[in-house]
């Protein structure tokens, strides 16, 4: 329809709309702006409401459009950190990602930190022969690299928030995310009481946040009970992986973390891809049983997941993993020449903040911390 008569049919609704006080075209100054620009012809696809490029045309205005903002606040920056005091080791399936051991961690982070690096997660990799048994034993030695890696982060680096991954995969010598019954079947009653010891050890040695990543049925009950009976609930924050999905994106997670199962599979804990509802109740549960912030992983894959999240726990921060099998497909993307790395990182984590979360873990967080400056 062209403007002129656009304007005609408008006129022709004034008339016969005039006593309709809500149609902005029943004000009769409003009708006779648009016929004094009747000689101008303009040609417009539609009706007024059409027209919506206005609204992103200028860097500052298409950033407007966005409920989230990417932030530095936002990012939480995995770490992997292992028993052999001096290793810098690269993980090859995780570009540009390393395991740390305890003398290289503070080196390692002071720069990003003085970037604007606000926390971290933190995973521990057993590498010393016999490190790993039955009970994961390694995970609450006080003498193991989580231990003295958070009491050594507080000290050196106070600015930081330390988030610590809670989960036994990394410590048994099964590599499942628990303690076992004899005939290789979860324990969860057992499981439940293990993962619960080792986030209070975590938390009194200095942790702000334990993070349980293991699925067993009621450990987020027990641990937040577990923090209330030793009176620190009050500055230990607790971040369900609450809706957390089986599947093949953890590949080069377990290559850095060392936590492939040596039978089976994480299926009977882990929830199933499809499964959208049980999502939901997982989320729910969690947040009846004391979890103070929730998180959804993986993410790109599952953003509808993250977007149940943020309606479920309306009143909550909602965290989303960006898990190492994200990274590693779009470092492998950008190396393929499908797009551009940068391009594609802020475009996959745009993504996850539309879809509801406010906090990311990424592997891409000092990448990140350059970019947000430029
Ligand atoms: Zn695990």
């Amino acid at each position: 329809m062209s403007f002129s008569n656009l304007v005609k049919d408008m006129s022709f609704k004034d008339s016969k709309n005039s006593d309709d006080s809500r149609s902005t075209v029943s004000r009769p100054g409003l009708a006779r702006s648009y016929t004094s620009t009747q000689a101008t012809s303009v040609s417009i696809a539609g009706d007024i409401k059409s027209q919506l490029h206005a609204g992103y045309s200028h860097p500052l205005s298409r950033a407007w459009q966005a409920e989230r903002q990417l932030t530095k606040a936002m990012l939480i920056y995995p770490i992997f950190v292992t028993d052999n005091p001096d290793e810098f080791t690269p993980i090859p399936s995780l570009p540009n990602q390393n395991r740390l051991g305890l003398n290289q961690v503070v080196p390692f982070l002071q720069p990003l930190v003085e970037q604007g690096l606000r926390s971290v997660i933190l995973f521990g990799v057993p590498l010393a022969p016999g490190a790993k048994d039955a009970l994961g034993t390694a995970a609450d030695d006080p003498e193991g690299p989580v231990l003295q890696a958070i009491q050594l982060i507080r000290r050196s680096l106070p600015q930081l928030y330390v988030v610590v991954d809670v989960c036994l995969c990394e410590y048994t010598s099964h590599g499942h995310c628990g303690i076992l019954y004899e005939d290789g079947s979860l324990n969860n009653a057992m499981s439940v009481e293990r993962v619960s010891d080792v986030a209070m050890a975590y938390a009194k040695a200095g942790a702000h946040c334990v993070a349980p990543s293991d699925m067993n049925d009621g450990r987020i009950r027990a641990i937040k009970l577990k923090l209330i009976e030793e009176g620190i609930s009050h500055r230990v924050n607790l971040m369900s992986y609450a809706a957390k999905f089986s599947g093949c994106l953890y590949g080069p997670f377990r290559d850095a973390a060392g936590s492939c199962p040596s039978f089976g599979d994480r299926k009977c804990y882990q929830l199933p891809p499809g499964g959208r509802g049980l999502a939901r109740r997982a989320i729910r549960r969690d947040i009846d049983e004391g979890a103070d912030i929730i998180m959804v992983k993986p993410a790109s894959s599952y953003l509808d997941i993250i977007s149940d999240a943020k309606d479920i726990a309306k009143d909550m921060p909602v965290a989303a993993y960006q898990v190492s099998g994200e990274y590693a497909m779009i470092h492998a993307g950008a190396k393929a020449g499908v797009f551009d790395l940068k391009t594609m990182a802020f475009e996959s984590t745009e993504g996850i903040l539309r879809a509801g979360a406010g906090i990311v873990v990424s592997y891409f967080t000092p990448q990140f911390l350059t970019w947000l400056d430029a």
